[in-house]
């Protein structure tokens, strides 16, 4: 396109691919980076190397973790035996700055979705089985975002565990049907952790 150079174009074509940003967004993310000083830039690009070189998975409940196991995982105050079920690293963050879950998570890394061909065995849904089965596991709380996705991944969890006799309880009412954790307030959060219902 005329206008533009080819690193430009570059630019804004990889800032495209990013969640939730069009081409609108992207170019506005490449003109804000093109007006960084060297030093930004850099703190930027350093921002991005570093976090893709020390983060990794939770081996117990695949949240991102510096270490083998993240923070909460060896947390010994914490009660193993309540495991919440989430779809993203960043549920977990949100349930915790609620500050009123004390046992530990799951994160699937996703939800079921037939339109963006995410299959229940994409999921990390056979590792948390396999917790189930080998801990004292007395709850799992499935708390997906209260949306299609979400709901069908619960109904999905609940044929798979049920059978492992776990008791499993989804987020109770209050929740707006359609949204997500990320939009919803700490207090209506609470409330429908407190008002949990078994699946
Ligand atoms: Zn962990």
């Amino acid at each position: 396109m005329k206008g533009k150079t080819k690193s430009l174009t570059r630019l804004i074509d990889e800032l495209a691919k990013m969640p939730d940003i069009g081409p609108k967004s992207a170019q506005k993310l490449a003109l804000y980076i093109l007006k960084l000083s060297k030093e930004e830039a850099e703190e930027l690009t350093g921002a991005i190397r570093e976090a893709k070189e020390k983060i990794r998975y939770c081996s117990l409940c695949q949240s991102i973790s510096e270490e083998e196991t993240c923070e909460i995982c060896r947390d010994i105050t914490r009660d193993r035996s309540l495991i919440c079920v989430v779809e993203e690293p960043t549920d977990v963050m949100i349930i915790e700055k609620m500050g009123k879950f004390k046992g530990v998570y799951h994160v699937l890394g996703g939800a079921i979705s037939p339109l963006e061909g995410i299959r229940p065995e994409d999921l990390k849904i056979e590792p948390l089985a396999k917790r189930i089965k080998e801990d004292k596991i007395a709850e799992v709380i499935v708390a997906t975002d209260p949306d299609n996705e979400g709901e069908a991944t619960a109904i999905y969890l609940a044929k798979i565990l049920k059978p492992l006799g776990v008791k499993l309880t989804r987020l109770g009412l209050g929740l707006p049907m359609g949204g997500d954790l990320d939009h919803t307030d700490d207090l209506t959060l609470s409330r429908s952790l407190e008002g949990r219902r078994e699946l």
